[in-house]
């Protein structure tokens, strides 16, 4: 008898543990490729600031994809979300968060918050984080998964981003993630002494990824590299 009942409350304890490893094991394969997509397409690529690193191996990628591309996440490229918007590819995303150059505490505003990864990598680093989006089915998911997430220092405003937020302003540090053809004469504005703007300016098929800091009220203009994004539109979907 006691042989008997032995051996299915050991299959049972088994089936139990298995059952229970079974997600960790998945956590554990999205935390693995975050460990590589930081070495190989950050690291690997120049990325050097500990804050913007350590922030992307931190934030889960995977959970501001559709969840049918969860498991292309942290590929090497931009992702559909949408809408016809996209997720920028994360070598991107972190350029343009170390391009800002930010201190913790300090406040950013973020132009096209689409997913939110970009807003929830800033918050990471310890940003307080303004995020506009135009598309409003966008911006209401974006903020649902960011406080599902539990990220409490990010604000999401559904809007025309080319007016900035001048309530919250001024702002240390200001990233714009679509592209108009023109710097908009509101950011320059709303940016602090010291602050820096990064922003792709051109055309619809390749811009200029460029910082501007400004020092004295005056913006000097830095260009890093060139780039591809969405445009900049207005609420009747015209392109600045
Ligand atoms: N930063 C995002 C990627 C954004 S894609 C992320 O991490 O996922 C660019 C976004 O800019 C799109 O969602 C698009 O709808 C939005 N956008 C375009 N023009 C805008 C405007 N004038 N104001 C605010 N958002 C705008």
């Amino acid at each position: 008898m006691v042989r008997a009942l032995r051996y299915p409350t050991l299959a049972r304890i088994a089936a139990a543990m298995l059952i229970g490893l079974a997600a960790p094991a998945l956590a554990d394969d999205f935390d693995t490729q975050r460990g590589q997509m930081v070495a190989d397409q950050l690291v690997q690529r120049g990325i050097r600031q500990e804050q913007v690193l350590r922030a992307m191996e931190r934030v889960p990628r995977h959970r501001f994809v559709p969840a049918h591309l969860a498991a292309r996440a942290y590929d090497d490229g931009p992702l559909p979300i949408g809408y016809d918007q996209t997720i920028s590819q994360p070598y991107i995303v972190a350029l343009m968060s170390e391009l800002l150059d930010l201190q913790p505490g300090r406040r950013v505003l973020e132009i096209g918050a689409g997913s939110g990864y970009q807003a929830a990598v800033l918050s990471q680093m310890g940003a307080h984080v303004y995020s506009i989006e135009i598309i409003p089915q966008l911006g209401e998911a974006a903020r649902t998964l960011l406080f599902a997430l539990g990220y409490r220092n990010i604000h999401v405003k559904i809007g025309d981003g080319y007016l900035g937020w001048p309530e919250a302003a001024p702002f240390d540090g200001i990233i714009v993630t679509c592209a108009p053809s023109q710097i908009p004469e509101p950011l320059k504005a709303q940016l602090a002494e010291g602050g820096r703007i990064v922003i792709p300016v051109g055309g619809p098929h390749v811009q200029r990824l460029v910082r501007l800091t400004k020092t004295q009220g005056r913006l000097v203009e830095e260009k890093v590299v060139d780039v591809r994004f969405v445009p900049m539109v207005n609420e009747k979907g015209e392109k600045y």
